[in-house]
């Protein structure tokens, strides 16, 4: 990988934003320079065709593809394939592969550069009965990134032509976006305009908002659950109509667009906006989002000395977070995280095979401004000054029942430390910082393993240990993040891999079996998943018989006859997919792909 600038926001509408261009550079040279794999190497096979297509077939496909679009608007994937890292990202494949990289990749990629003519991309998938994989952004890493779950469909990339915000309201603080729209961008935007106002941010800021609230994706601010928290839709669907959601589909007077499309999620009759999000029921061309009218706020952590904290820690959490004092998403990190986002590699610490030894990870803090602690807790406080006091009296008070906890704030922590990043992305601001722990390993790649378990003690411990457990059987590190929104907390299992390793790669997609499994046998499901375990995943919401999966399969049936939209996304196949060998469901099925190529 070449070490030069950055792309800038400026001139796409994937680069990062000027004032952080000199941040980018550094994480970019930070990743090379635990980089071994080339840049790309030569392919192993030309492209990748779609199910069922001949070469000539397909190059009719594309002929008449470039009809529509132009020719800048249709790619062939030919080429060396880039993993590239998270600011230039591919949208030909997955860049954190976990099987070969030439397996998970597209045949052609279509730019389509206004709704009519993601209309016709439709129209001609059901002509060529090819399939079209939609992407906004493409950087949904850890989950399969640009990749289509069949390998040969045509990546459909929204975001390249049409990234526009569409409406910026301070009024009713809502937006309406367009895919390719960045949390960079509309946060700039805002900041530009000078308006009052907050968006919500994931831990990284490159995503597309509305393909990371479709996929339901989470940030950290009071409005950090992104799919809540939007508002209307406008979906072109498999039969490539029109369709929009919710207040949208009253016209506004005189050809305008509703004005309160954005302002009421649920309109009247079925709320559908929901069959569109995590499906393949529809390509999402227009969403709108509440915003959050700026706030004072105050980042804090709490950190606690051993590993049998955890159950009083979640007991002091659930009643804070459902009082709402806790107004916001936070979160609870294994002390290993604050070695990792350090930015430095595993290796400074240990240079062991296997899970970290609790020895290492000890004598590893002492060195860290924490010193040697088991759990951290990441919370922010929202609202005045005097309300904000009010909290954390109430905050302290609870977590100082656990002896051996220290409540600090930003200023008591060193300049460098990771709080400093919590504060600005608690508040809404778009960051980078969340790189630093791809340092940990060589040519390092993650994968989330993110079951939903209850803000309880009890049924915590059983999830954690059980992860726990097969991580040290598998030989990686356990590092969760626990997202915490009340009810119940998204443990996301941060899997860390080398790209280059092939048996690391081999144990990551067994540990990944392993874990969906023991988790479903003590009851626990995921809310997200990588796409080559989506079918695992989806099976295990089998109750009634798998009557969940049946109807999903009669909407996809009659809405996309011919099985053009994203097949396999979620564990939904079209009709003439399924049980035709696509289901990767035993923990062999996996390993027949990974032998593949
Ligand atoms: P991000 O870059 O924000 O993380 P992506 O663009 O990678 O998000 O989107 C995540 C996934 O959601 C994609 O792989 C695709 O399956 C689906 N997706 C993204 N955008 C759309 C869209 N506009 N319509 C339908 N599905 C989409």
């Amino acid at each position: 990988m070449s070490h030069a600038q950055v792309p800038s926001l400026n001139t796409t509408h994937s680069g990062v934003p000027e004032r952080l261009a000199i941040e980018a550079d550094a994480a970019k040279a930070r990743l090379c320079s635990f980089r071994t794999l080339p840049e790309s190497k030569p392919r192993k096979k030309a492209v990748r065709l779609p199910p069922n297509t001949s070469r000539d077939s397909f190059d009719i496909a594309i002929n008449a593809l470039v009809s529509i679009l132009g020719e800048k608007g249709v790619e062939v994937n030919d080429k060396e394939l880039r993993d590239g890292w998270y600011m230039e990202h591919p949208n030909t494949h997955d860049a954190f592969h976990i099987v070969d990289q030439e397996e998970m990749v597209c045949s052609a990629l279509a730019y389509p550069a206004s709704v009519s003519e993601v209309q016709a991309i439709v129209r001609w998938a059901n002509e060529f009965k090819i399939p079209i994989w939609p992407i906004s952004m493409g950087r949904n890493l850890g989950y399969g990134g640009a990749a289509p779950r069949v390998p040969g469909s045509v990546v459909v990339d929204l975001g390249r032509n049409m990234n526009k915000i569409l409406k910026l309201d301070e009024n009713s603080a809502t937006c309406m976006v367009e895919p390719g729209v960045s949390y960079f961008k509309l946060y700039e935007e805002i900041q530009k305009r000078k308006l009052p106002l907050w968006i919500d941010t994931p831990d990284l800021g490159g995503g597309s908002v509305l393909g990371n609230a479709i996929d339901r994706g989470v940030g950290y601010t009071p409005y950090g659950d992104h799919f809540a928290n939007h508002c209307g839709m406008e979906v072109v669907l498999p039969d490539g109509s029109l369709l929009r959601t919710g207040m949208g589909a009253v016209p506004g007077k005189d050809g305008a667009d509703n004005p309160t499309w954005e302002s009421f999620q649920h309109a009247y009759g079925p709320a559908i906006d929901g069959i569109f999000s995590q499906s393949n029921f529809g390509i999402v061309t227009k969403m709108g989002f509440w915003l959050m009218p700026e706030s004072g706020h105050q980042s804090y952590m709490v950190t606690f000395p051993r590993e049998e904290d955890f159950e009083q820690i979640v007991d002091i959490i659930r009643p804070l977070a459902l009082k709402r004092i806790l107004g916001n998403i936070p979160q609870l990190r294994h002390a290993v995280h604050e070695l990792a986002v350090t930015g430095r590699p595993r290796a400074t610490w240990y240079t062991g095979s296997g899970s970290l030894p609790r020895a290492a990870i000890t004598q590893a803090l002492k060195t860290m401004p924490v010193g040697d602690v088991s759990w951290v807790f990441y919370g922010t406080q929202y609202g005045d000054v005097a309300s904000i006091a009010s909290q954390l009296d109430i905050v302290k008070s609870e977590f100082s029942k656990i002896p051996g906890s220290r409540f600090m704030l930003p200023s008591e922590l060193p300049a460098d430390h990771y709080i400093h990043s919590r504060v600005q992305v608690c508040s809404g601001v778009p960051i980078l910082k969340e790189l630093d722990w791809l340092n940990w390993k060589p040519n390092a790649a993650h994968l989330f393993f993110s079951p939903i378990t209850p803000t309880d003690s009890k049924n915590a411990r059983i999830v954690h240990n059980l992860i726990d457990k097969l991580h040290q059987k598998w030989g990686f590190d356990t590092m969760p993040t626990l997202c915490i929104a009340g009810r119940e907390m998204h443990y996301i299992a941060n899997i860390v891999y080398d790209r280059a390793d092939e048996d690391e790669k081999r144990r990551a997609r067994g540990l990944m079996r392993e874990m969906i499994t023991a988790a479903a046998k003590e009851g626990f499901g995921e809310y997200r998943t990588h796409l080559l375990f989506a079918d695992q995943v989806a099976e295990t919401y089998s109750w009634g018989g798998g009557a969940l999966r049946k109807f999903n399969e009669t909407i996809k049936d009659a809405l996309d006859p011919n099985g053009i939209l994203s097949p396999g996304r979620n564990g939904i196949w079209p009709k003439s997919y399924r049980g035709n060998g696509w289901e990767l469901i035993g923990q062999d099925s996996l390993e027949s792909v990974a032998a593949k190529l």
